[in-house]
């Protein structure tokens, strides 16, 4: 884009996990690709490998973006999930952010910080004075649902879930469980976070505008909440091959090369969902009846740094690894792949995916229809958006929630077959890979977007 921004400095604060960082680090390409300067702040320790690893390449990649430490206080939280502890660390550290920020030159002309952070980093960014805004790094339907939720929370406890205002009825089933919980810790941080939108300058969104036109327009016309700042759609945010999938082509492309056009069916769960044995076995066994070829990654631990303990014989047993060895028609790996190349490999045809707002929006850039099989959080709302709304998926709503029952091979057999011989989501996803192409191509609505945004955040300087 254009020189006119080329003194803008945009300071980026991720949260924990894959699904937070990666969105992160492709907004800082796009934002320093349109000659933003960027200062990218860096929570210390990671959680993960696949965390540290993608953040070494991207300072390789672009040298030119600021790297900012912060230094984590240790979490005070009880939960054991390692990435809500890393949320809870950083957002106990984020009075370490204000010397960090008010100090760097030339001066800030904006603050992006992730959704997760809402609360402790608004007054940071308020005492620093520039336009701030969150990067939600989920869904406009999610988003929809985040910024009404303490109105109508209440509510709940008698009815099946509310009207969205400007938007339609969303059903408690499809609402994430951990919110529901009156005394989980998720409830209490919509609850918090939620109500201080409204002090925000904007939202930005890996969306666009085609895709979610509906949810957008209610947001930004105010229907859903009155006097919510600006929603910027600003997706798709291209998978960056600067930085993502360096090195070598590992053994799952090379595999691919091997097989037929649209023949192979991609199974991934995201970087941090790992499943019980028993239902692991259950999916291998649904993808050897299935009859297709496939892709599968299998994930032992949320964490990958304690994967190794666990072979891929002990987590599907020896049975299942027998009759994919013996069908000969299935690749399974259990490590970090590149997602990026995997889908825009022409021999996918399909994706069983946990519907991670990333995952659903790579498989819309690269135009692959997806069976989504959503466990927790956000998911069942974005399955519910790919199939009702954006038309390339479809999902099976008697599997319930991750563990609430174990869902057998014959039934993801039959769901595998049915993405699968579906002629017209294959034509669908064609379309949104299109429509997302051009939303971020020179006069698209992410890129005017975008280019809007750079000009406010000059003009405020
Ligand atoms: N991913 C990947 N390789 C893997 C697992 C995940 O490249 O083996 C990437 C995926 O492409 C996406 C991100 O990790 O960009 C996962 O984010 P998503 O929102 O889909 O799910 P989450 O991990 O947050 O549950
Ligand atoms: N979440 C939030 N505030 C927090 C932590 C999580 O709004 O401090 C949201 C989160 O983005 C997701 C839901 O709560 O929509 C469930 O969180 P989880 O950690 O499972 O989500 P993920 O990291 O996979 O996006």
């Amino acid at each position: 884009m254009s020189s006119s921004s080329s003194c803008v400095h945009v300071a980026l604060l991720p949260s924990a996990g894959m699904g937070h960082l990666t969105p992160f680090l492709r907004l800082a390409a796009t934002l320093s690709r349109h000659n933003c300067h960027v200062t990218l702040i860096t929570p210390q320790p990671t959680v993960s490998n696949a965390e540290s690893k993608l953040l070494s390449n991207f300072f390789t990649a672009f040298p030119h973006v600021n790297q900012l430490n912060l230094h984590l206080l240790p979490s005070s939280s009880s939960n054991g999930d390692p990435f809500f502890l890393q949320f809870d660390a950083i957002r106990r550290s984020s009075h370490l952010l204000h010397p960090l920020l008010s100090s760097l030159s030339p001066p800030l002309s904006s603050f992006v910080y992730d959704m997760t952070l809402t609360s402790p980093v608004l007054p940071v960014a308020t005492a620093i004075g520039v336009p701030h805004y969150i990067l939600f790094t989920s869904s406009a339907s999610m988003f929809s649902f985040y910024s009404f939720f303490p109105t109508a929370a209440e509510s709940l406890s008698d009815c099946d879930g509310f009207d969205i205002p400007g938007l339609s009825f969303l059903s408690k089933s499809l609402m994430p469980p951990q919110v529901l919980d009156r005394e989980g810790v998720f409830r209490r941080l919509f609850m918090e976070d939620s109500p201080k939108l409204l002090k925000l300058h904007g939202v930005l969104l890996n969306t666009f505008e085609e895709f979610e036109s509906k949810t957008l327009k209610a947001l930004n016309l105010g229907y859903v909440v009155k006097d919510l700042p600006p929603v910027h759609a600003l997706g798709p945010f291209v998978p960056c091959y600067e930085f993502e999938g360096l090195g070598e082509r590992g053994e799952p492309l090379k595999w691919l090369d091997e097989q037929p056009h649209g023949s192979v069916i991609y199974v991934c769960f995201g970087s941090r969902t790992a499943l019980e044995g028993k239902q692991i076995r259950e999916i291998g066994d649904g993808l050897v009846r299935s009859g297709f070829r496939f892709l599968w990654v299998v994930k032992g631990n949320k964490v990958d740094k304690e994967d190794e303990e666990n072979g891929l014989k002990g987590l599907l047993g020896t049975e299942i690894l027998e009759k994919i060895r013996k069908e000969n028609k299935g690749l399974v790996v259990k490590e970090w792949v590149d997602q990026r190349q995997i889908l825009d490999h022409s021999a996918v045809g399909g994706f069983v995916s946990h519907c991670g707002w990333n995952s659903v929006m790579e498989a819309a850039f690269y135009g692959v229809p997806i069976l989504g099989w959503p466990l927790l959080g956000d998911q069942r709302i974005n399955a519910e958006f790919v199939v009702s709304n954006g038309g390339f998926g479809i999902w099976k709503k008697d599997w319930g929630w991750e563990g609430e029952r174990l869902v057998r091979g014959e039934e993801i057999g039959e769901a595998i077959k049915e993405l699968m011989s579906n002629e017209s989501l294959v034509t669908k996803a064609k379309e949104v890979k299109v429509a997302a192409r051009k939303a971020i191509g020179i006069g698209g609505s992410s890129e005017i977007n975008l280019q809007k945004l750079t000009e406010e955040w000059k003009k405020s300087q």
